[in-house]
């Protein structure tokens, strides 16, 4: 953060309105303004280089310059620069990414459905999952359950999915047919003593008695992130999906995993879903399908639904959903080059090695830091939960913005992170390697200690 603002800089403060931006903050500091970007690395007008700890918004998998990817964008755009999907057309790049998407798919699946965000996607999944209800006569099944502390878009139903009450507030937001159960949170929420097992089976019992409570034939859908993103960076305690799997099948109720983040390599198997073992019924992906390059999304669509919906095709009315950008044929271009690049660069495995890594050296050199309570994650989506007393869990006072602190100082450093409240974040591009992940972690150390010495 300059101390004297660039003229960019100035540009941006008199004119943009930043989403999830303290207004106080951008006239205080400036915004941080970005020029360039060359694998793990971006560089701000002030020229001023940092090693990119979020890749982006935990979208630049594939790292920023990447020619595969801006060539095919060039192309398709000279070539066609845009069609549509509504009314039954289409492009040849279209037709070749859905089915590309669906080889790559968790568990088969039948169709994919294109957007051009991770919030238009849930909406997608919204409607979908009410539509199919309809179609096989139960129409009362709607009610759709989701859990504090989960991200899943900023729309006006997607914000009220999302589990953060700092997005439900002072929007008016219709809540709809909504229901939020707890947080697979162990470190902050499970009682003293009790084993991440023991937790799960506690949110187990949580999710039945509300099924129950509710009723098994009002509700839809369960939404879930495999490992929670920007809700506090919180991966599920060991057998959650295996305990709430079953729960779910026994009452019909689908499962719609949101790997908006976890999707294409992040956690170190291709999906989140396959790190801990369950089967969705509907798959929302956005981010890294293109790795940030264009904005596209992906809902993928199992048999159980589809069958349902191409089987009432004759008399039901159609789907009347759809963007402009649907299936837009760049963002197919430029998705089909990076799945080839995620294949051809073994990006995948890369995670399962750097990310363990990176894991073990954040607990080796910040563990033991008097202000560290928690330091979790799985592949490269890793958290650093801080403590004012590490011992009692007793947090800093909000006040103290003890996260963006760090932030900052890291920033000062040349490393973005992102801070949670007083979590800060790492989603590494995943082609990161090792010697940049320890050029991270020192960097990190240092911002930490330049905040709270241990
Ligand atoms: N789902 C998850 C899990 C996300 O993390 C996000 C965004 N970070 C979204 C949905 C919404 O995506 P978008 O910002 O592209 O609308």
């Amino acid at each position: 953060m300059a101390t004297q603002l660039s003229e960019a800089a100035l540009r941006d403060q008199r004119s943009q309105f930043h989403p999830f931006t303290s207004i106080t903050d951008l006239m205080t500091d400036g915004p941080t303004v970005m020029a360039s970007g060359s694998g793990v690395r971006v560089t701000d007008v002030d020229g001023k280089e940092y090693l990119d700890g979020m890749a982006g918004l935990w979208c630049v998998n594939l790292g920023y310059g990447r020619k595969e990817i801006t060539e095919a964008i060039a192309k398709q755009s000279e070539r066609l620069s845009f069609f549509h999907t509504f009314n039954g057309m289409s492009s040849d790049v279209v037709a070749e990414c859905a089915e590309a998407l669906l080889q790559r798919a968790p568990v088969p699946m039948s169709r994919v459905f294109f957007g051009a965000s991770g919030s238009d996607a849930n909406e997608t999944q919204l409607k979908l999952i009410w539509y199919y209800n309809n179609l096989r006569g139960k129409p009362e099944k709607k009610k759709i359950i989701a859990r504090w502390n989960s991200y899943h878009g900023s729309g006006v139903a997607t914000a009220s999915l999302t589990g953060l009450p700092g997005m439900h507030t002072l929007f008016d937001l219709p809540k709809g047919p909504i229901i939020h159960v707890s947080a697979p949170y162990y470190y902050r929420n499970a009682p003293e003593g009790m084993s991440e097992r023991e937790f799960s089976r506690q949110l187990a019992k949580e999710l039945e008695d509300t099924i129950e409570r509710e009723g098994a034939d009002t509700i839809a859908a369960f939404f879930a992130e495999a490992v929670m993103g920007a809700g506090g960076l919180i991966p599920p305690p060991e057998g959650y999906f295996d305990e709430i799997g079953p729960i779910l099948k026994k009452h019909d109720i689908l499962l719609v995993a949101d790997e908006v983040v976890s999707g294409f390599g992040r956690l170190g198997t291709y999906w989140g879903s396959q790190t801990y073992g369950y089967e969705p019924d509907l798959v929302t992906s956005a981010k890294g399908v293109t790795s940030g390059y264009f904005p596209m999304s992906v809902c993928f669509i199992s048999p159980k639904v589809w069958n349902v919906i191409e089987g009432a095709a004759a008399t039901a009315g159609l789907f009347g959903h759809g963007y402009t950008y649907s299936a837009h044929p760049v963002g197919a271009a430029a998705a089909l080059a990076a799945l080839k690049l995620i294949d051809d660069l073994k990006v995948v495995d890369n995670v399962a090695d750097v990310g363990p890594y990176m894991l073990q050296q954040l607990q080796d050199k910040l563990g033991q830091h008097a202000h560290v309570g928690d330091v979790r994650g799985k592949g490269l989506m890793i958290g650093i939960e801080l403590m004012k007393d590490r011992g009692t869990k007793e947090t800093f006072p909000m006040a103290n913005r003890t996260g963006r602190q760090v932030l900052k100082a890291a920033a000062a450093r040349g490393l973005i992170t992102r801070a949670l409240g007083d979590t800060l974040v790492f989603a590494p591009p995943l082609v990161i390697n090792r010697a940049e992940v320890d050029e991270l972690v020192e960097k990190f150390a240092l911002a930490i200690n330049d905040v709270m010495p241990a």
